[in-house]
């Protein structure tokens, strides 16, 4: 009760969404009760509960709290600056997408659907058989590294991109995809937080929890106030019509399905769970998870993410998405992105073809 009162005098009033990740912090779970007190703070954000604790992020101010209150609790700053340097900054990265999908002008089309806070592009790579036509295919979506800190998927899209513009035309599972559908592959919607390792943009906007939310007040499908990085991607989803879509994290091994916001049985429960468990057996290592039985969960019972971009595609534009968490290491040595890509390909390219009908 005392951390309670404490909690409500030190945080009260001026911010009510749980999106600005100035501090980050990992919680040991060695009292129950700390879980359930910072639930109840609105301006906090928890993420990737498991039984050995959590991860907790808000304003400036809360690790000061945290000692205050005698709650146990780490920096989740990056630990080896070496593990940084092997990766390509945002812009080499952009480099090399460029150079990759130059080479493939029927196929590929890389376009920049806005700008970060810090002015970095958000590029956009289609691709498809007749790329420049836009046409009734149906359309396909994955979007990774929102959060900046969490960083093999942004590494896996790259790869991905590179493999299906290689084996168009050889390999008959990836020419049928490019055939068949639209696919729209976002490596990062963070590039500001990459750079940084952080998880939030160059404002500390969590993006995960800053899309519209049906479940809270903030419920509206209107880009005011909202990070660029978000606000592009919306603006951006007007104009498509996506089938199905996933979005990439790090922190954890597990798949995702709806809702994340509310504790509802998501309507199509049986169809998403079946994706998720496709995937998660596809991905050995994720199907083998000693923490989520076959490597999957519902969001909601994970832990409430409240204003995450899975619920608002779901919700609002009726594209069908589930989160992927494709390593417990956020930010791994860059040796080991080529393990990742090739325990994740046969489920990345079996999730695809699950937009053909
Ligand atoms: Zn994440």
């Amino acid at each position: 009760m005392k951390t309670a009162l404490l909690l409500g005098l030190l945080f009260s009033g001026s911010i009510v969404k749980a999106n600005v990740v100035t501090e980050s912090f990992y919680i040991k779970n060695s009292n129950p009760q700390y879980l359930q007190l910072l639930k109840t703070r609105p301006e906090l954000t928890i993420d990737h509960v498991e039984a050995g604790g959590f991860e907790l992020y808000g304003p400036k101010g809360l690790g000061k709290f945290l000692t205050t209150n005698n709650i146990p609790h780490f920096s989740m700053k990056i630990a080896s600056l070496s593990a940084v340097r092997g990766y390509p900054s945002p812009e080499e990265t952009a480099t090399e997408l460029k150079s990759v999908t130059d080479k493939y002008p029927n196929l590929a089309r890389m376009f920049s659907i806005g700008k970060s806070v810090k002015g970095r592009d958000l590029w956009m790579v289609k691709l498809s058989k007749n790329v420049k036509v836009d046409d009734n295919r149906p359309e396909f979506k994955y979007i990774a590294n929102m959060h900046g800190d969490e960083i093999v998927g942004r590494e896996l899209m790259v790869k991905l991109i590179k493999d299906l513009l290689a084996n168009y035309g050889k390999d008959p599972v990836i020419t049928n995809l490019l055939d068949r559908s639209q696919i729209y592959i976002m490596p990062s919607m963070n590039p500001d937080g990459a750079a940084s390792v952080t998880r939030g943009n160059a404002k500390n906007i969590d993006l995960n929890r800053d899309f519209p939310d049906f479940s809270t007040s903030d419920n509206k499908d209107i880009t005011d106030g909202r990070a660029p990085e978000t606000a592009a991607v919306m603006n951006w989803q007007k104009d498509r019509h996506f089938v199905l879509s996933a979005n990439f994290h790090g922190g954890a091994e597990v798949v995702n399905y709806p809702w994340d916001t509310k504790a509802d049985k998501f309507p199509n429960e049986a169809y998403i769970k079946e994706l998720c468990l496709e995937y998660a057996g596809l991905a050995p290592y994720i199907g083998a998870s000693t923490a989520f039985d076959n490597g999957i969960t519902n969001g909601f019972a994970w832990y409430e993410v409240n204003g995450g971009m899975q619920d608002w595609s779901i919700f609002y534009k009726k594209d069908l998405q589930i989160t992927i968490e494709v390593s417990n290491t956020k930010w791994p040595e860059y040796s080991t992105v080529d393990y990742y890509y090739a325990q994740n390909k046969p489920a990345l390219l079996k999730f695809m073809e699950r937009a053909i009908p």
